[in-house]
């Protein structure tokens, strides 16, 4: 494929990991971004790479291969840089889920055995390994299960590595230059319109995150990715007190729900720089970025009930994103059908970090004929989700 010209459409960590996979494989990779590398929703969230919160399907396949390629993708990074691997925070420290309820617990007890059945490893933890794990967390709880595959990154580390990977392999970056339409001809894409000119290629990707349904839009051929806000409080840094991912059971559920109000559980994570995330909140308010007091208060809320000891932590700040929803929630990654050239790689919604290497790599291997490591069909284009109209969408769900 040697001489192959590829556009990736944005450089998020999903069109890093495109770069990344595409550049190794030969092919000549422009990357553009209106704004700058990882500016984006990539750089307003946490750096879950987890399996726990995937019942069996094609969402947790695609987050398994990722979990199996992370170690891989870091090891050729560190191999090329060591200081870019270290910026990427790599810590497998395992998630830990917990019910504070009866109901809670049963659900979480009937997830977990779905999920063992297809390999995720989940141990459940009696009160004893509960408190010895998470000697903080409350022990007012129903049940509690480690999951040890589950692992974290810092966001912008992770892609600004797979960008750099990509780079040194002969891609280049154009940074402040925005897609504006498509130069088609007999139904084929074969350049994009650009703030700063036009740019010829072979195959475009489009990798817009929550915008990719307004690009591709201005493409010609919409996909229904939508903007599904979350907020996040970070503390001050504090004395070691969270020792893994450890989320409320209600978690699943949220991530899993489609309505459009506020939804929110707990997700406490503690991070290098000493500082804890807590978060997190789900709402479709489109791109209305106005922090919400009521979500904040809401959220610290729930993290109190699984970790009271943070009742006296100072906030630091506060702040959100928008994660690229699709209403079946499942990302889209494949060829458009209905316009030769076009392909896209997005819609990841709460899980775009964890799953951008496994995307990565299986767009490569789309693009190229290889074989996939997984079905890739239940992420195909031709989706009813995905080929709903995405101004209607957008739309409507404006403030
Ligand atoms: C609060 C919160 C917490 C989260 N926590 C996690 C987590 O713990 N784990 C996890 O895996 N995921 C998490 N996510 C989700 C994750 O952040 C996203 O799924 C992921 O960042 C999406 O990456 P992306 O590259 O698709 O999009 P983006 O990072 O948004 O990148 C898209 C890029 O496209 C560019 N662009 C858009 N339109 C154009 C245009 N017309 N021309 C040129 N460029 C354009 C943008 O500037 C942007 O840089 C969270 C999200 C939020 C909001």
């Amino acid at each position: 494929m040697n001489g192959t010209r590829v556009a990736v459409l944005g450089a998020g960590i999903v069109g890093a990991a495109c770069a990344r996979e595409l550049a190794l494989a030969g092919l000549e990779v422009t990357v553009v971004d209106r704004g700058g590398a990882a500016s984006a929703t990539t750089s307003h969230g946490e750096g879950n790479v987890l399996v726990s919160d995937k019942g069996p399907g094609p969402e947790l396949e695609l987050a398994q291969l990722s979990r199996t390629l992370w170690p891989q993708v870091l090891a050729g990074v560190a191999e090329r840089s060591v200081a870019a691997a270290h910026a990427v925070e790599w810590e497998p420290k395992g998630g830990i889920v917990v019910a504070t309820t009866d109901a809670g617990a049963d659900g979480l007890t009937r997830f977990a055995a779905d999920q063992r059945a297809v390999g995720v490893r989940a141990d459940v933890l009696d009160a004893e390994a509960l408190a010895e794990a998470e000697p903080y967390a409350t022990r007012e709880h129903t049940a509690a299960l480690h999951y040890p595959e589950d692992a974290q990154v810092q966001p912008a580390g992770a892609a600004a590595a797979l960008l750099g990977d990509a780079l040194a392999a002969g891609a280049t970056l154009r940074t402040g230059c925005e897609v504006l339409g498509a130069v088609t001809r007999s139904g084929r894409i074969t350049g994009v319109r650009t703030s700063a000119g036009p740019l010829e290629a072979d195959w475009f990707v489009n990798a817009a995150g929550p915008w990719s349904g307004e690009l591709s839009a201005r493409l010609g051929a919409p996909v229904d990715v939508r903007p599904r806000r979350g907020d996040v409080l970070v503390t001050a840094p504090l004395p070691p007190m969270v020792f893994h991912k450890v989320y409320d059971a209600d978690y699943v559920g949220a991530v899993g729900s489609s309505a459009g109000d506020l939804q929110t559980s707990a997700v406490v994570e503690s991070t290098r720089g000493g500082s804890v995330l807590i978060g997190s909140s789900r709402r479709r308010v489109g791109f209305d970025d106005r922090l919400r007091p009521e979500v904040l208060s809401a959220v610290a809320a729930k993290a109190l009930r699984l970790f009271p000891t943070l009742a006296g932590a100072a906030v630091m700040r506060a702040y959100g994103g928008f994660r690229p929803y699709v209403p079946d929630h499942l990302p889209v990654i494949g060829a458009d059908p209905r316009l030769d050239g076009l392909w896209h790689a997005g819609g990841h919604e709460g899980a775009g970090i964890g799953l951008s290497v496994g995307t990565g790599r299986l767009l490569r291997n789309l693009m190229l004929g290889e074989p996939t490591d997984l079905d890739a069909n239940p992420f195909r284009v031709d989706r009813p989700a995905v080929l709903g109209t995405t101004a209607r969408s957008v739309s409507e769900e404006s403030p």
